[in-house]
């Protein structure tokens, strides 16, 4: 039996029957799926699912964790062999962490591509009073990626995606520092992975969202969740940058797609720390990907308490933030910078 498949490119979607069979599922097998998806693929999966096994199916209408663990809990009490899901990232973290608690195959179909979660060692799953939490979950066994069929996908949900790869560049730069520091350790063929996703999207040859490019940004998404894996943990992908994302997520009334909080927060750094962010600034411009604060609907207080309080929203992950001057005047004219200049 293989550990792990991935299949990415145009018209997989038709491969799914032959991925079950190879990997050996057999018995009933749960598809998940959001309605929408659903409509408009479900008729080329489930006879894929149903040529395997007997297909068992559950509405995924809520990502939380006391919902994944009902899921499992089914999964576990009914015999289920495999779970299968399609959709976007809520969906395949509800599916992820079900298929880790009950120790079952997991077979992921994204529909978009709007970060790398899609394929990372963790699922983030909403707490009781909604906050999002990350968990530790395994990656998916197997992987179908039809860039044919996201390509269909509204154009944000792969923007983002391009948001969150970039964000590895900032990642990067705060875990060499933390090291420095002797504030974390250095895993040095996860930091090339992280590295080579980022090179990967920056150094592609394509310049608009074409099926081409849209293969170029699915491995670098992938590369990104196997650093993560191989890693033990998100540093490779995750920094500074990402602080400031969760504390938007809990302090910001408009919540805005996490590669675009990212993006932001990695120009946003970069600016604070005194290096010219211009580069990533033009590359996120070739692809339209807007994250213009104010259109974000992220006002300057916000952004200011967001920035100052960032480092408190996860211990053990030093970065620049740390030890960055972050007074008030400051980060105004940061923000009104990033008005301008996004
Ligand atoms: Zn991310």
């Amino acid at each position: 039996m293989n550990n792990n498949v991935i299949k990415i490119g145009i018209g997989r979607i038709y491969e799914i029957e032959r991925t079950l069979k190879d990997y050996g599922v057999s018995g009933k097998v749960l598809y998940i799926a959001g309605p929408y998806v659903d409509s408009l693929y479900g008729n080329v999966v489930r006879p894929q699912i149903k040529a395997v096994g007997e297909i068992k199916e559950q509405a995924v209408e809520y990502n939380t964790i006391t919902y994944a663990m009902e899921v499992a809990e089914r999964v576990i009490a009914t015999d289920i062999a495999c779970i299968v899901a399609m959709g976007g990232g809520k969906i395949l973290d509800v599916a992820k962490y079900a298929a880790f608690i009950s120790k079952r195959p997991f077979l992921s179909i994204p529909t978009t591509m709007a970060h790398d979660g899609i394929v990372s060692p963790i699922a983030v799953l909403k707490r009781q009073d909604g906050k999002p939490k990350s968990l530790g979950c395994t990656m998916p066994s197997m992987m179908v990626m039809d860039t044919g069929l996201i390509a269909d996908c509204p154009l944000h949900l792969i923007q983002a995606g391009i948001g969150d790869t970039i964000s590895n560049y900032m990642a990067l730069k705060d875990w060499d520092f933390a090291v420095e520091r002797g504030k974390d350790e250095m895993n040095g063929y996860a930091y090339m992975m992280s590295r080579t996703s980022l090179d990967a999207l920056m150094k592609t040859q394509f310049d608009s969202i074409c099926p081409e490019f849209l293969e170029v940004l699915a491995n670098s998404l992938i590369l990104s969740g196997i650093a993560m894996d191989y890693a033990g943990s998100s540093r490779p992908v995750s920094g500074s940058e990402h602080l400031f994302s969760h504390a938007l997520d809990y302090y910001c009334d408009k919540q805005n797609l996490h590669g675009f909080n990212v993006a932001l927060g990695t120009v946003a750094v970069l600016k604070i720390i005194g290096e010219d962010p211009s580069w990533v600034i033009s590359y996120l411009k070739k692809f339209d990907v807007d994250i213009n604060p104010v259109n974000m609907g992220i006002d300057e207080d916000t952004f200011i308490y967001c920035m100052q309080h960032a480092t408190e929203m996860r211990k053990n992950r030093y970065t620049y933030l740390h030890e960055a001057d972050l007074n008030e005047k400051k980060l105004r004219l940061v923000y009104r910078e990033l008005e301008e200049e996004l």
